[in-house]
């Protein structure tokens, strides 16, 4: 792991998180699922430090599963950061990319081992995970073409 590496902020898992980053550990994309409407959602959105239980997007039910998201995606849209973030400024210029899961659900993230200038929207894209920690692994895509 390089300098730049270890100093970027890693994300903390808390209860709510945990099945997706224990998934990722396992470089498996973990998505919920409605138990009554069978709506995927990304999970992210409900983590955080907000006291909320996670509900349906679609019908408003409790019961909600993690299930094993293919993998596969599509470029939905993109920005390219020029920004120095602190721990990002050996990074810039990078791609922030909104990305579709054949699922249907999108989730913002990064694509790699691509050029920037290569990024097409609707591209066919794969998840990869990068390993940052012996705890925390995060899911990226690259193409799939
Ligand atoms: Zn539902």
């Amino acid at each position: 792991m390089s300098i730049t590496e270890s100093t970027k902020p890693i994300p903390m898992p808390d209860d709510e998180s945990r099945p997706f980053f224990e998934g990722a550990k396992r470089h498996e994309l973990m998505i919920l699922r409605c138990r009554a409407c069978d709506h995927p959602m990304w999970p992210a959105s409900h983590a955080g430090s907000l006291p909320v239980n996670p509900r349906c997007h679609k019908c408003f039910a409790a019961e909600l599963d993690w299930a094993v998201a293919t993998g596969k995606a599509t470029l939905y849209s993109f920005v390219v950061m020029h920004q120095p973030y602190p721990g990002f400024e050996n990074d810039v210029p990078y791609n922030i990319a909104l990305v579709e899961l054949e699922e249907g659900v999108r989730c913002l993230t990064n694509v790699v081992g691509c050029d920037n200038s290569d990024l097409r929207i609707g591209m066919p894209l794969e998840v990869v995970f990068e390993d940052l920690s012996d705890e925390v692994s995060l899911p990226k895509f690259r193409s799939a073409t």
